[in-house]
């Protein structure tokens, strides 16, 4: 098995390899064929997380990352070994599979994982996280619950379901229910901002704002159907409210930073809902008054369920979810496309084709 690894932070991936794992009991082995570059991963790769004010940063370590490590989430790929617990019913030799990234400890006293929330778990052995994720060539994954069949969608565009897919669709559901009129203000409309907003159409939402720094990713989020662009920074907060003409009552915010944050609490109107899914870092101050008179919700949001995903994938079999810019790229080119993404120069999301 071979797999770009992060083997020190912030220096380019090197090529690992490792003994194929012939799987036992219930476990699966797929072989990668398309694998999404998602921001996560060059959080990973750098490191570490900003925490925000005089906190300093936290490094990825603290959250059971361990080096040498195989980045990636997003996976799509082809069963090729399967334990012998598996039942052909669950999975065959030959399928191809989405395989859901964010699996939990999976014991029986699990209350999250019991109820198919292993995002939420306190043990994760998420895959590209704190286990070896899809920049390879096969990964191995602990049951075949975790596998999700995606019909004839475009595989490079279904392995971006199990992260930005998920993740948008929960974030838009703690917002609901609310009118298709009333404005949602998406923050960063980068891989999950236009998924996001392929998403809240395919919900049937009419009112949607993307705000980002770059003027090229604003004319993505114009094509994928967004009612109004705003670039970003001081003095936005006046031209958004004009822009939404209704009192704004959600915001998603996709880079999450202490100056985002900020703006999204900023153009919520009373009542209104935040929900924070970026972890580009810093850290939101409010007062504590003026946050109870203005009663705002505040939520984070971290990566979606299993439900979730059966729903995304779903909705694109049934073809009601518009498709997202995605462009592949060869699997040696790993390097290429984390900095690629750290450094701002990708439309909708990049695929490394394994
Ligand atoms: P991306 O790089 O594809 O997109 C980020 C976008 O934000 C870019 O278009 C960029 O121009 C824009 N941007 C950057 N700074 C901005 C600012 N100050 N104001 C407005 N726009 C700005 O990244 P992505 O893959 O979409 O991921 C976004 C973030 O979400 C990352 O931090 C990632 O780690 C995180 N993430 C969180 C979850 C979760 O469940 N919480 C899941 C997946 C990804």
């Amino acid at each position: 098995v071979e797999a770009w690894s992060v083997l020190e932070h912030g220096k380019p991936l090197r090529k690992t390899t490792r003994p194929f794992h012939s799987p036992t009991g219930s476990e699966v082995v797929v072989k990668v064929t398309h694998c999404g570059v998602c921001h996560s991963d060059v959080h990973l790769w750098e490191g570490f997380f900003e925490l925000g004010g005089n906190r300093g940063r936290v490094a990825v370590e603290d959250a059971g990352v361990e080096l040498p490590r195989a980045v990636g989430h997003e996976i799509v790929g082809e069963v090729v070994a399967v334990g012998p617990d598996v039942e052909p019913a669950e999975v065959s030799i030959g399928d191809r599979r989405i395989v859901y990234p964010w699996i939990g400890c999976n014991k029986p006293g699990c209350v999250r994982c019991q109820n198919e929330e292993d995002n939420l778990c306190e043990s994760p052995a998420n895959l590209g996280m704190t286990a070896d994720g899809g920049f390879a060539s096969h990964v191995v994954v602990s049951h075949a619950r975790y596998l999700i069949d995606f019909g004839n969608v475009n595989p490079a565009l279904a392995c971006t379901y199990s992260c930005s897919g998920i993740t948008v669709l929960s974030a838009i559901q703690k917002l609901m229910p609310m009118r298709p009129e009333n404005p949602i203000v998406l923050i960063g409309a980068g891989g999950l901002g236009i998924q996001a907003i392929a998403m809240l159409k395919a919900l049937g939402h009419q009112a949607i704002i993307s705000v980002d720094v770059a003027k090229d990713k604003r004319a993505v989020a114009e094509l994928a159907g967004a009612q109004y662009v705003c670039g970003s920074g001081e003095g936005v907060k006046k031209e958004i409210i004009g822009m939404a003409a209704r009192p704004i009552l959600g915001t998603i915010d996709f880079v999450n930073n202490s100056s985002t944050a900020q703006l999204a609490y900023d153009i919520l109107t009373k009542g209104g809902h935040m929900v924070q899914v970026g972890i580009m870092g810093g850290e939101l101050s409010l007062s504590l008054v003026a946050f109870i008179f203005k009663a705002v919700t505040v939520s984070a949001n971290m990566t979606g369920n299993l439900k979730h995903l059966r729903e995304v994938v779903q909705m694109a079999r049934e073809g009601k979810l518009a498709a997202i810019p995605v462009t592949e790229i060869p699997w040696d080119e790993a390097n290429v496309a984390l900095m690629r993404l750290r450094d701002g120069k990708v439309k909708g999301r990049l695929i490394l084709k394994v």
